[in-house]
């Protein structure tokens, strides 16, 4: 039985550890002492993202896809398992789907039987285009159920749905983040995703390629700020359940973050404006009052300030000497 240990490290299951953020992740539990086993199928993720940890005495890897059932014995569970980007979610959109749901259900059963807190990584996905601006948490959303991103909205959705139901039919511990776009280093050079195709078109000195006119706004925070909001709401009491905003409530328009690029990069690189793809949300920025108070938590880390540690790795990337 997975029963909690009262003294030494705690035993710690990261599903999706190999990726951006779960790297991260991995990395900050080894850092406080914690037993990690990071569980992947490297479908985004890769062995590059955990070279630091890799042969860290207290770090396992195991190569695993979540849609299968899978027995271990931990004491937290952190379910981050499911590709990010729209590019990489929308490749092979019914994996991206079972991987939500039945990675969900897989994951809830193993926390069900070993009595352990799991702790999900929704997404602001789960508000789709809003008409409500910031997004509280008790917004229900605007989603397409038949769109390209709906694979990834609506499996978000229904994972949120398990996660509530485990809680009240079963009484599983749950943690609920709905996380806003996040970026730092470690992040995937080619996913597509606006902070990194900037940056890389920006040291590469081609055009930065903005989609639509650019007046789109997102809301930005470094990966290192949002980590320690995922294991505080992990250590919080019981019945702090979420689903609770995780994300940097200052917002930019999407011109405003390809000219900082530009400056932070000292590029030469020119702007090109290209179509905006299908239900691309039109703004987005969490209303973080809740994670204030319950968790005392916030981002420290400006835009400007997480870019420039950011763009160092893209270097490297470049160099073909990743860390
Ligand atoms: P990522 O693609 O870098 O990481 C996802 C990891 O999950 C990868 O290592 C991938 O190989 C792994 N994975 C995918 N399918 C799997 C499967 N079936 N079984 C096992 N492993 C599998 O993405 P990320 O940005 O690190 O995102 C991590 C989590 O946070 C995801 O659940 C994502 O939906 C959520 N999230 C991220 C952001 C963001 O801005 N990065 C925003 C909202 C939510
Ligand atoms: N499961 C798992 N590991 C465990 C316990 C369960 O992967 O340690 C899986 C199990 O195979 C099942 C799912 O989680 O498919 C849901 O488990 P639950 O006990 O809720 O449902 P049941 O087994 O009754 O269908
Ligand atoms: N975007 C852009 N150029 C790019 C990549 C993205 O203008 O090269 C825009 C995209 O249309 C969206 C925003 O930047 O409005 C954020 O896109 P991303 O894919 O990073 O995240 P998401 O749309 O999931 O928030």
């Amino acid at each position: 039985m997975g029963t909690k240990r009262e003294f030494g490290p705690q035993r710690i299951l990261v599903t999706g550890g190999a990726g951006f953020i779960g790297s991260h992740l991995c990395a900050r539990l080894l850092a406080e002492g914690q037993e990690v086993l990071c569980v992947d199928n490297f479908y985004t993720g890769s062995r590059e993202n955990l070279a630091p940890i890799l042969n860290h005495p207290r770090f396992e890897f195991l190569r695993h896809d979540v849609t299968h059932p899978l027995f271990v014995e931990v004491d937290q569970i952190y379910n981050l398992a499911c590709p990010a980007s729209p590019i990489h979610y929308q490749f092979d959109p019914v994996q991206t789907t079972k991987t939500s749901v039945h990675g969900a259900i897989n994951m809830l059963g193993l926390a069900k039987r070993l009595k352990a807190p799991i702790f999900q990584a929704s997404t602001s996905e789960v508000y789709g285009d809003p008409e409500v601006h910031p997004q509280p948490e008790d917004y229900w959303g605007h989603v397409n159920p038949v769109g390209y991103r709906s694979c990834y909205d609506e499996g978000k959705r229904c994972a949120e749905t398990l996660f509530f139901d485990y809680y009240r039919q079963h009484k599983v511990e749950i943690k609920v983040a709905r996380i806003f776009n996040t970026y730092g280093p470690n992040m995937h050079p080619n996913d597509g995703r606006v902070v990194s195709n900037f940056i890389m078109q920006a040291l590469l000195g081609r055009p930065i390629t903005i989609y639509g006119e650019g007046q789109q706004t997102r809301s930005f925070c470094f990966v290192d700020d949002l980590v320690e909001g995922f294991v505080r709401l992990m250590n919080s009491p019981s019945e702090v359940t979420g689903p609770i905003n995780l994300g940097n409530p200052g917002e930019f328009t999407i011109r405003e973050l390809a000219d900082m690029i530009i400056e932070l990069t000292g590029s030469k690189s020119t702007i090109e404006h290209l179509p905006l793809p299908p239900d691309d949300p039109k703004q987005r920025r969490p209303d973080i009052t809740r994670a204030r108070n319950t968790l005392g938590w916030e981002p420290k880390i400006a835009l400007r300030e997480g870019l420039t540690r950011s763009i160092p790795y893209f270097e490297r990337v470049l160099r073909g000497q990743k860390r």
